[in-house]
């Protein structure tokens, strides 16, 4: 799953179980008793746990490169369990129960006749409401939750194959459907317990599979709490047996993002309706009856009936299609493999597609609405597509395992993207691209999405977490890839070396450095706390401990063999270091402290970093001085020509000290090499000024990559007051000389929140000034680019571009008066020619630079452009720039129609209100807007945890003065429940820059006077 992400701005793995091959191959599939019954229940968070390597993806780690290793290994290390799917399953699955599918499901809901003969019916009333609170009481006598009370299924029952027929109207939004699930039986019980929200039961029955016999059911009841169906027996299913469940039930195509929910589009002035699912984590409940945790898998056969006019989708190939008379048909599919239900999908919609065929045969369809497919706006995705499929079956050595693959581009969807296992959907904005109007940076966002989601389907999909408390290992490392196969596709671009560091490190440090942040890998007890674990945490700081395992690990020790991989150098066991990284939250900031002694010898200390020092520890019975991490600290010593080669430091300490051999009176220190290392390095402030004078005069002898982090570490340890505020100023002047890009989106990302502390204070353009300063060199030097890019040269110039785009990001943001004549010329010549010539790599910038400097007629003239462009690119930078003005009414204007569905789509109305938050001259409004619509937005995005979670902490994040603090406080007491995490998160970011304000901005003031007067 993908998570919606803003490549300039600001995206989760579990416990594995891979099993012996030869399990898979010789039909005696199943998994075996013991293994599925501990993997099923709760895990010991620290302790040795059990795992067992699947061979063939052993034979592929071996032949792969680097970055796959360090899965294996975390895997290991971890005994992080994963289940393994094959491809064969068990043997034909047996018809479900006795056979006859009623004629009701087939008729809409209200409209049909009640079951043919009358199945057991749903027992409701009284007498059922006596029977289950006595039952309630008898397992309180027992002092035990009765099976339906607890938090994860009882383990008594296993699915083993499906049998799901459906009927979508799609005339009333309804839909209805019969599930026959085939069940063994692990302990004898009276009592069924299965996943069911927010449906009508109509029927249910219970057969005993080869005897043909009924077993009464005594009576039926949901239980909301734990989102379950029970159906309590007469007598008990016996141990051994195999039984078959039958359920009857209707519901509704919601009009919201989970579940099997609608969404529509217009066509030729037409609106036109689609049905489609999203299941992770755990909405499949909402669609059918099912065992909804990911250690149930199970084969399902799918069969959707629906107007002649729709077409259906799902996981698999439809194996044959039945026309009625009456204009319907029903798509039988074929049967999948064993599979969770997290990642079972369907969709019925009328879209068409186009295909490709990859070299060993895997039929690739991208299905969008007809216009977007005519125009060609899926063809890149679907390229990309065929070689990512190709790349990752000689990466894994694993051919993809299904006869098939579909892209589903759809309008409206809660995240990005999500996996489902051949039908993977996309929200439109993520996968279709117009060649003509793209920029470099929207293209990126669509190749790393599709990168990503391909991952999956293996890493997720063919191999699936056991539970969700460890998502972050599937996410992680599928985010991780996103670099890598980007950097297949794209090989000039090193997205794994560069960019890897500014948009997810240094993202996730920013997060991770928060008192109230969380261990990557976090306990989930109960369904409502799994939307929870999919958060940035649990992607980036996945991905960016992969990378540092992949690096401190290193190829030679892997090819040693799995077993030699638990200990490596002298004294480090690696399960211990990665448990420390994983199961404590935040991370270190190593001090190094050099030639303060004789002999060469320097101290290095780790405290736990955070931005607020005042916050108290989340966990007040283990204080910050508690936490302690073994570092693999990469040191080198340099002098003005030269840099020493690297050497690791273990440190486990809170302080130690150690001998560097070639440390003289002028060699500076560098500590984090390439940055592979997830945590902050501070020096002794000689040590910053000789690194300082370092990058004055010859920055390449430190790397591309050591000078970003250098500049993103510094801004945040001055942010935090453990440096002083100067430091990061006159670091940042070197940049004159940068010619790469990397540096600069380094600094232009870290000093944007600095920007935002100090962009409402009235000393305001000292600051802009000093940077305006910095920056003007560069805007001269690289200038504007003149036309559109061509294909070739996107792959050739893509870092020269991004430097330009960013620089002039820069000046026009901190007011360049040549970048802003120049946006200026640029818009007018589109209004008065209406031909719109602005180069696409910033046109961004262009447009959000005119709303904001020219009058009103811009902003409608944009606001009319956004509705009248189809192309999805278009419309969201357009949306984005109707943000930029100063226009108090219009922003107003703009908030208030954010929330019409016809006007903006759901997902986007976020985005507005956040970007609305970031102009100075409208944070309050967006303040007071979403106070005002909270309980609107929460109805709205409330489930969908991650979009409410982003915009808690876009519209509060740069709130920076004690006024805005209290109102934030009295809002959060009066109003009741959800999203409590994101709130105490915002709580402790304000209080941080709110504290910064208090103790720092003077002094920052200050020396940027004296800086500017000399
Ligand atoms: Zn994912």
């Amino acid at each position: 799953m993908a998570l919606e992400e803003k490549r300039e701005k600001r995206p989760p793995v579990t416990p594995m179980m891979i099993e012996e091959e030869a399990a898979l191959r010789n039909g005696s599939r199943g998994l075996p008793p013991g293994p599925w019954a501990e993997a099923a229940g709760p895990r010991p968070r620290t302790t040795e746990r059990h795992i067992a390597v699947h061979k063939r993806l052993v034979l592929g780690f071996a032949v792969s490169i680097l970055a796959l290793l360090a899965v294996t290994m975390i895997a290991v290390m971890l005994s992080v369990r994963f289940e393994e799917c094959g491809a064969a399953a068990d043997g034909p699955p047996r018809a479900g129960g006795n056979g006859s599918l009623s004629g009701a499901a087939r008729q809409p809901p209200g409209a049909g006749q009640p079951p043919g003969r009358p199945e057991e019916e749903v027992r409701g009333g009284e007498a059922a409401e006596e029977e289950e609170e006595e039952e309630e009481e008898e397992w309180q006598r027992r002092r035990e939750l009765p099976p339906w009370a607890r938090p994860r299924l009882p383990r008594h029952l296993r699915p083993l194959h499906y049998n799901l027929m459906l009927s979508a109207f799609m005339e009333n939004f309804t839909f209805s459907g019969e599930v026959n699930v085939q069940l063994e039986v692990r302990n004898a019980s009276r009592y069924i317990v299965l996943h069911a929200h927010r449906m009508h039961i109509d029927a249910v029955r219970v057969a005993e599979d080869k005897l043909a016999g009924g077993v009464r059911v005594a009576r039926t009841f949901f239980y909301p709490q734990t989102q379950v169906f029970v159906v309590v027996l007469n007598r008990s299913l016996e141990v051994q047996r195999s039984y078959n469940l039958k359920i009857i039930y209707n519901a509704l195509i919601e009009n919201e993002l989970l579940g099997f929910f609608r969404s529509s589009y217009v066509l030729h002035g037409e609106r036109r309706f689609l049905g489609v699912t999203q299941f992770s984590p755990t909405h499949a409940r909402k669609a059918f009856p099912c065992f909804d945790e990911p250690i149930y898998k199970a084969t399902f056969k799918i069969s959707i009936r629906h107007q002649a006019t729709y077409l259906s989708l799902s996981n698999m190939p439809v194996e044959t299609s039945v026309f009625e008379e009456d204009g319907w048909v029903t798509d039988h599919f074929s049967q999948t493999p064993l599979m969770s239900t997290y990642y079972l999908a369907w969709a019925v919609c009328n879209f068409t597609y186009r295909e490709t065929v990859t070299k060993s045969g895997v039929v690739v369809r991208l299905y969008a609405r007809p216009d977007a497919i005519r125009r060609g706006s899926g063809d890149y995705a679907l390229n990309i597509t065929r070689r990512l499929i190709e790349f990752y079956e000689d990466y894994f050595k694993v051919p993809y395992s299904l006869p098939k693959l579909d892209l589903l581009a759809v309008p409206k969807h809660p995240y990005a993207a999500m996996e489902n296992w051949g039908l993977s959907v996309f929200v439109e904005q993520r996968i279709l691209l117009d060649p003509s109007i793209s920029s470099i940076l929207y293209l990126l966002d669509v190749t790393m999405v599709i990168v990503h989601e391909l991952c999956h389907q293996w890493f997720g999909d063919l191999v699936t977490p056991v539970w969700w408390e460890d998502v972050w290992l599937k996410e992680g490392f599928a985010h991780y890839f996103e670099f890598v196969g980007t950097d297949y596709l794209y090989p000039g671009w090193n997205m794994e070396k560069q960019r890897f560091l500014t948009d997810v490190l240094h993202e996730v440090m920013l997060l991770d450095g928060l008192a109230s942040s969380h261990p990557v890998s976090q306990e989930v007890q109960q369904a409502s706390d799994i939307d929870r674990v999919f958060d940035w945490i649990a992607y980036k700081k996945g991905a960016a401990l992969i990378r540092m395992l992949a690096s401190f690990m290193g190829h030679s020790v892997f090819q040693m063999g799995l077993q030699a991989l638990k200990r490596v150098g002298k004294s480090v066991n690696i399960q211990e270091v990665m448990d420390q990284w994983t199961l404590q939250m935040g991370y270190p900031v190593i001090t190094v402290l050099g030639n303060e002694t004789t002999d060469n010898i320097i101290v290095i200390s780790q405290e736990r970093f955070v931005y607020d020092r005042d916050t108290k520890p989340k966990d007040p019975a283990r204080g910050d001085n508690s936490y302690l991490w073994q570092i693999p600290l990469t040191i080198a010593v340099g002098n003005t020509s030269h840099i020493s080669s690297e050497a690791i430091i273990w440190v486990s300490n809170k302080s130690e000290h150690h001998r560097i051999p070639a440390l003289e009176e002028a060699s500076w220190l560098l500590g984090n090499i390439n940055q592979t290392g997830y945590f902050r390095v501070n020096y002794d402030i000689r040590n910053w000024r000789l690194l300082i004078n370092q990058l004055t005069r010859n920055h390449e002898v430190i790397s591309v990559s050591n000078r970003a982090g250098l500049i993103d570490d510094a801004f945040n340890l001055a942010r935090a007051g453990y440096l002083p505020q100067n430091i990061p100023l006159e670091i940042m002047r070197y940049l004159s000389e940068e010619k790469d890009f990397l540096p600069w989106h380094a600094a232009s990302r870290a000093l944007y929140p600095l920007d935002k502390l100090l962009d409402r204070t009235e000393n305001y353009n000292i600051f802009n000034e000093y940077i305006l300063r910095q920056v003007a060199s560069m805007y001269l030097k690289l200038g504007w680019p003149t036309n559109n890019l061509n294909k070739s040269l996107v792959q050739a110039s893509y870092q020269h571009e991004e430097l330009r785009r960013e620089v002039i990001m820069l000046a026009c943001s901190f007011g360049n008066k040549h970048c802003h004549q120049q946006a200026a010329t640029l818009i007018s010549d589109w209004i008065s020619s209406n031909r719109n010539r602005i180069p696409l790599n910033v046109r961004d910038i262009v447009y959000c630079t005119g709303v904001s400097l020219m009058d009103e007629d811009v902003w409608e003239f944009i606001w009319m452009k956004f509705h009248s462009t189809t192309a999805v690119s278009e419309k969201k930078i357009l949306l984005e720039a109707l943000t930029c003005s100063d226009d108090r009414n219009l922003l107003n204007r703009l908030l208030n129609l954010s929330l019409n569905s016809e006007v903006v789509l759901d997902q986007d109305a976020i985005d507005v209100i956040i970007h609305v938050a970031r102009n100075p001259h409208g944070r309050d409004l967006a303040w007071k807007f979403f106070r005002e619509k909270w309980k609107i937005l929460n109805a709205r995005y409330g489930e969908a945890l991650f979009m409410n979670s982003k915009l808690v902490s876009g519209v509060t994040e740069f709130l920076n003065t004690e006024g805005e603090l209290r109102e934030l406080k009295n809002f959060i007491k009066s109003y009741e429940g959800g999203a409590a995490v994101s709130f105490s998160r915002a709580v402790e970011t304000v209080e941080a820059n709110v504290r910064w304000q208090r103790l720092y901005k003077e002094e920052l003031f200050q020396w940027l006077r004296k800086s500017l007067t000399q």
